[in-house]
């Protein structure tokens, strides 16, 4: 919330607070003294009663039988499940499958299917449009007798963009070809059945139940085709050994009725909030909104021309994400924005805004002001902006090192009267820490004779600004330009 301290939250597609019902709920099931949903006994069957309810309450966010409903730990597991699964089954008749999915997909797609193209499946990993779409078409003519499984986010959990999962099923389902749909982004976001598709993922910590719990559909049809990964109990049918987790399968229950109960106005609210968020920023110089707009609940801006981690840095009272959580740690640039065209400085200056249930507006003008804020600052420094024109007395210097493609780029501007330094100004594209070593330069250069500069080392300045060393680089950039500092003619 903007009036308290707690930075406001807007990172809704890495993970949703729990609802309150449902925390309320898990707590009333956990102290149920239930027993093991697979026991025949009266606390087992307690259990177990209360198992089937969630199944049919997830069931009916997919619009598809509760038979058919496989619980796991959430869709990182129902989509390697799905995945690995069905490429098993498929080499277990003989075949040597070929897989087809999309550049964009989520790590928990793509690792499986690399995973599997290593051990000897054919892959074809398909380029989305410039906005983030996938042509009927495109899917159509990548599809191959010995296709085994095509595996499609049905929304990008970076972008928000949703595909067109009726017309790509249609096409997956004349060529005969089973279709897997990872919908962790938009169960109770999007409308969502299950017709025409084989395989459906779904994770709870996403829509408000907790984390640790998702669950597949498989259709049918499928289930034959489908190799467990869990072995040993043959629970689920035989498709997911392990003791279900009670309170976590109520709550995620209880979080689908919620969800959707609530999604068409939800949706409306959400969409109009992101649309607020994307008005206030869209005036800023270099923004570019990425991918078509298509979950209510997720922006994707691009900030060319400001440097990444330094913009993020900036942002402390927002709980942000420079793009997935699952790769936020890397510090690489987003595959995913790189498949929409963005090139490595845009995509790294990008930052996703999602937003959920708790969201509200003065979320989202909290939001704008502090992006506005920050992003003003570090205009004001980028390479974008002309060096300062002299109006004192004496003659300027300038001096500029590093390129935005390397990820630091620094210019010092200075003015020189008889023989000292008057003024210092520093502009650059890099991180807070190559920020923090020019503001102290140029303090520390100011009122010093330009010939008997003496500044100490860029291994000190990296120490004065506590950077990391694996920064050094950066300030021998810095270092650099200082020496580049020549009079403009
Ligand atoms: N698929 C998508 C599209 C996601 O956004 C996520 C979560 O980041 C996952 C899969 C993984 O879900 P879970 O955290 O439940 O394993």
């Amino acid at each position: 919330m903007p009036d308290t301290d707690r930075p406001v939250y807007l990172d809704y597609a890495a993970t949703a607070p729990v609802l309150p019902e449902v925390a309320a709920r898990m707590a009333e099931v956990l102290a149920m003294g239930l027993g093991n949903a697979a026991s025949d006994h009266a606390a087992g069957r307690a259990a177990r009663e209360l198992v089937e309810a969630a199944r049919a309450e997830v069931a009916a966010l997919a619009g598809c039988d509760p038979a058919d409903i496989v619980f796991t730990s959430g869709a990182t597991e129902s989509n390697n499940l799905a995945i690995v699964g069905t490429a098993r089954a498929a080499m277990a008749r003989g075949a040597r499958p070929h897989l087809v999915s999309l550049a964009t997909e989520h790590k928990s797609v793509l690792e499986p299917l690399r995973m599997l193209a290593a051990e000897g499946c054919a892959l074809t990993l398909l380029k989305p449009d410039a906005d983030g779409v996938l042509p009927a078409d495109v899917l159509a003519a990548a599809i191959r007798p010995e296709t085994c499984l095509v595996t499609l986010l049905h929304v990008n959990n970076e972008t928000g963009v949703a595909q067109d999962i009726p017309a790509l099923a249609a096409v997956c389902a004349g060529r005969g070809v089973p279709l897997h749909v990872d919908a962790a982004q938009s169960a109770g976001k999007l409308p969502l059945t299950a017709r025409d598709i084989a395989l459906l993922s779904f994770t709870a910590h996403k829509l408000g139940g907790p984390q640790g719990i998702g669950a597949l559909y498989v259709a049918p049809a499928h289930r034959g085709r489908l190799k467990p990964r869990m072995l040993g109990g043959g629970h689920e049918r035989g498709l997911r050994a392990g003791t279900l987790a009670t309170h976590q399968i109520a709550g995620f229950g209880l979080a689908c009725r919620l969800a959707a109960a609530r999604r068409e106005r939800e949706a409306a609210r959400l969409t109009a909030l992101r649309e607020r968020l994307w008005q206030g920023l869209a005036d800023l110089p270099g923004v570019l909104r990425n991918g078509r707009p298509g979950a209510p609940h997720i922006l994707n801006v691009t900030f060319a021309g400001v440097e990444g981690e330094s913009l993020f840095k900036g942002l402390p009272e927002l709980a942000i994400s420079t793009g997935s959580a699952c790769s936020s740690q890397s510090g690489e640039p987003s595959y995913v924005l790189r498949a929409l065209g963005r090139d490595t400085e845009q995509a790294q200056s990008s930052l996703r805004f999602s937003l959920g249930h708790g969201t509200t507006e003065a979320d989202i003008d909290a939001a704008i002001r502090a992006v506005r804020r920050t992003h003003e600052r570090l205009w004001q420094a980028s390479p974008a902006r002309p060096a300062p024109q002299g109006t004192g007395r004496g003659e300027w210097w300038r001096g500029e090192a590093g390129a935005e493609r390397l990820g630091t780029w620094v210019r010092f501007s200075v003015r020189v009267e008889e023989g000292l330094i008057r003024e210092a100004h520093a502009q650059y594209y890099g991180c807070p820490h190559t920020a923090a070593a020019c503001s102290l330069l140029c303090e520390q250069m100011r009122g010093r004779s330009l010939n008997f500069i003496e500044l100490g080392t860029p291994d000190l300045w990296r120490q004065a600004v506590q950077a990391p060393i694996e920064k050094l680089g950066r300030m021998l950039i810095i270092e650099d330009a200082l020496n580049a500092l020549r009079p403009v003619t």
